[in-house]
């Protein structure tokens, strides 16, 4: 792309509103001030946020709305100010691209949590000027301040790569927040595109791993991906039988849900982490909270220092996600696709056909 003025024209897809399909969208992105980095994107997940996102089920889109933040590019310029990066590097962006960088979280490394307005989303929020709406991954290019931008470890498959940039870092830091080591025994609820990457993971830290799922035929993917065990969660029988086992379990689920078999699964005193965003709520029974002082906790993504962190361990392990790639002509297909849970465990586009 070749800027011209201020602004520097590119193209993805947006939708225009919350019941049409994306369709190809010509942008202009911000010409790179001094401490940005261009990135051409190359590859970009499709999350299940970027569904609730394009559909309005948070209730706070604008449009044209054009989702993804799981993004994988190369630099192709910095800013006369950037010391991080160079042209041609293999870079990446993920949930959010700016905070206040001046609140205790922005200065303790959890820019996810900025206690000035939250941060800036990749979408979903406003540019610093207060008016510019921000635009996502579902493009050919991408400005980025350079604090907000990854590298990725070189030899991780960089469109496999994609989808550490979100789902990777959510399930890795509550994971590592809750301190989980070798042995300890962890639940996954829900195999998507969260629940494989929380799997890989967990099992990458020693953990013993049990997935907790609706879909009998994704056993042997569980097994595969690093799992012990498997329960399925429309069978009480196998619910009860796990009752008291688990020091945590991540719950992935992106609809409405009952939490209590999860928190009756725990162990005294076991946690159970929330990361899906159900737009219809959740609900529980008290009691399996109460008995046993069980905790429940949140997580929103992680903080910059914490995805390199991630990173790096994926970099070391060999860890990417198990992607399904497709091209900007299919996103809708499969937007429906995933909402299905037909999904082998993340979409990713190809963000060079744009
Ligand atoms: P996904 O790939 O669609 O996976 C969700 C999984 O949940 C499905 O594979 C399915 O697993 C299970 N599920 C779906 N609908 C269900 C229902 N009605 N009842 C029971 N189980 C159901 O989605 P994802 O991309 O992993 O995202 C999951 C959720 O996390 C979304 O709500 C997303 O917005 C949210 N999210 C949060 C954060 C954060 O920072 N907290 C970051 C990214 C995404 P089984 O078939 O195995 O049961
Ligand atoms: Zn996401
Ligand atoms: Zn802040």
């Amino acid at each position: 792309m070749t800027t011209s003025g201020n602004s520097l024209p590119t193209r993805g897809y947006a939708a225009t509103s919350a019941s049409t399909p994306l369709a190809p969208f010509a942008f202009d992105r911000r010409v790179p001030g001094d401490r940005d980095v261009h990135i051409t994107i190359d590859f970009c997940g499709i999350c299940h946020s970027d569904i609730h996102f394009t559909r309005n089920e948070w209730g706070m889109t604008t449009y044209p709305a054009v989702p993804g933040h799981e993004i994988i590019g190369r630099v192709v310029k910095t800013g006369k100010d950037v010391k991080r990066f160079r042209e041609g590097q293999r870079v990446g962006v993920g949930c959010f691209v700016n905070s206040c960088g001046k609140c205790p979280s922005c200065k303790s490394g959890h820019e996810n949590y900025c206690e000035v307005g939250g941060p800036i989303m990749t979408y979903a929020s406003l540019e610093p000027d207060g008016v510019t709406p921000t635009f996502g991954g579902y493009s050919r290019d991408i400005v980025v301040n350079e604090h907000f931008v990854l590298s990725i470890p070189e030899g991780l498959d960089p469109a496999g790569a994609a989808p550490l940039l979100c789902a990777g870092i959510t399930t890795y830091s509550p994971l590592r927040e809750v301190g989980l080591t070798k042995g300890s025994r962890v639940g996954v609820m829900g195999l998507g595109g969260l629940g494989h990457m929380a799997v890989k993971l967990a099992a990458s830290f020693g953990a013993e791993v049990t997935v907790f799922s609706r879909s009998p035929e994704k056993e042997a993917d569980a097994r595969r991906l690093g799992a012990h065990d498997f329960v399925l969660t429309n069978n009480p029988a196998a619910l009860e039988a796990v009752a008291g086992r688990y020091d945590a379990i991540l719950d992935t689920i992106s609809a409405r849900h009952d939490l209590s078999p999860s928190l009756n699964a725990l162990k005294p005193h076991g946690t159970l982490i929330l990361v899906g965003a159900s737009p219809e709520g959740v609900e529980f029974n008290p009691f399996p909270l109460l008995f046993g002082g069980r905790r429940i906790v949140g997580s929103l993504v992680g903080g910059i220092p914490e995805t390199q962190e991630m990173l790096e361990h994926c970099g070391k392990h060999g860890i990417t996600s198990d992607i399904e790639m497709v091209r900007p002509d299919q996103i809708n297909e499969a937007f429906e696709r995933t909402v299905r849970g037909d999904v082998k465990y993340r979409f990713v586009i190809d963000c060079t056909k744009f």
